[in-house]
């Protein structure tokens, strides 16, 4: 290594892109918490360039910059939710523009689509984006205007080729963005492969201990589009709070630490319960039996991620009979924090849902592997 050789990912991250306050010495950014900025009394001017804290926080600044860095971006945006982010990307487009979005993706997305986005005229094509055939049949060259990818997608975690669909979006004059959230900029890197936007629910993973809802898009380029992300974000006032930014910071530090527990963890889980008598299916990138392992295997690096389900041979009535014997695994929605968690999604999406019944959610933590195991091993033991 020379002076002027860069700092690999994990170790900018750590570092907090090599942080240091030049009159304190302090390691730590600290939280402005002024929501405004004053003037001077000579030109009336700001006197440190910032006149109001909506969208123009320095509290932002480092966590934006290690993110652009992590994800190979030119540029990242805080937003006050993953949600915010997901619809800050929607509305800057207009009304009327063709949009293709995964089939199956986190259920928040289809539904602020089916709710806002398209009484609003988004016109929306709903796609199975793991099929490159059925996307190119989605994708209509000179209308479409984006494609929006998960992967890999709640809750099958079912895996799309980012490389083939920013190939596919591209010849028909449309950007790629991706949902990186369950993959993490550990072990995926979209705008490599092709895509234009990524966005995070940054409530998850990138904080990792399950104390701050926020969210992230990061882009590939600083074009129009990306102007008018950030003039929505000022405009609207999606921001996050400094406090928030400054957790989400805190909890960064140790993103690869944790993801590669994660990913560990529930590959072994994965394995240990493939055959099971009271496991009908895993449904986990990392296994080779899994129908999105080979492009899972190309495009993910250094595992398969903390996420997977188990879709159980007694049908509804013994899982919910399991998720209510676990001891470890906390019910609980949501994902990415050190804390295992277990939900039955079909009951947290509620009537409209698509998730088959005998499925079981897991965010596998930072726990002993064996405890984990334990704890399914005796929830399934009916
Ligand atoms: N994207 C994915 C993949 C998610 O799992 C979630 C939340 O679970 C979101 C977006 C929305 O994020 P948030 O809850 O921070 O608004």
């Amino acid at each position: 290594m020379t002076d002027a050789s860069p700092l690999r990912p994990e170790s900018l991250v750590v570092r907090a892109d090599g942080f240091l306050c030049p009159q304190t010495g302090a390691v730590v950014p600290q939280i402005h918490t002024s929501s405004t900025y004053a003037r001077d009394d000579v030109d009336y001017a700001q006197i440190g360039g910032r006149g109001y804290s909506r969208d123009d926080n320095p509290s932002y600044e480092v966590v934006e910059r290690v993110l652009a860095q992590l994800e190979e971006g030119a540029a990242a945006k805080l937003f006050a939710s993953g949600m915010a982010a997901v619809a800050a990307v929607f509305q800057s487009l207009s009304p009327g523009d063709h949009v293709v979005v995964s089939r199956e993706a986190y259920f928040g997305t289809p539904k602020w689509l089916r709710e806002w986005g398209i009484p609003w005229g988004l016109d929306v094509t709903f796609a199975d984006t793991t099929d490159l055939t059925a996307l190119s049949r989605a994708v209509r060259p000179g209308a479409t205007r984006l494609v929006f990818v998960e992967t890999p997608a709640n809750p099958s975690w079912c895996v799309t080729d980012i490389a083939g669909a920013a190939e596919i979006a591209r010849r028909a004059g449309a950007r790629l963005v991706v949902d990186n959230t369950s993959a993490t900029p550990v072990l995926t890197r979209p705008l490599g492969l092709g895509a234009d936007l990524v966005v995070h629910s940054a409530t998850k993973y990138l904080n990792g201990h399950t104390d701050v809802v926020a969210g992230a898009v990061v882009t590939a380029t600083e074009d129009a589009f990306w102007e008018r992300i950030g003039r929505l974000r000022f405009l609207a006032g999606a921001v996050l709070g400094p406090f928030e930014a400054w957790l989400l910071l805190r909890g960064m530090r140790t993103l690869f630490v944790r993801v590669r527990q994660a990913c560990a963890s529930a590959l072994s889980i994965a394995e240990h319960f493939a055959d099971h008598p009271a496991v009908a299916q895993v449904c986990y990138p990392g296994l080779p039996a899994f129908p999105g392992h080979a492009v899972a295997a190309r495009q993910m690096t250094g595992g398969f991620g903390g996420m997977l389900s188990l879709r159980l041979a007694g049908g509804e009535a013994a899982t919910l009979k399991a998720i209510k014997r676990c001891r470890v695994f906390i019910r609980a929605t949501s994902l990415g924090g050190v804390e295992s968690l277990i939900e039955h999604r079909a009951t947290i999406e509620g009537d409209d849902s698509d998730v088959p019944a005998d499925l079981l959610r897991l965010s596998v933590g930072c726990e002993a592997l064996d405890d984990l195991i334990a704890d399914l091993e005796f929830a399934l033991s009916l």
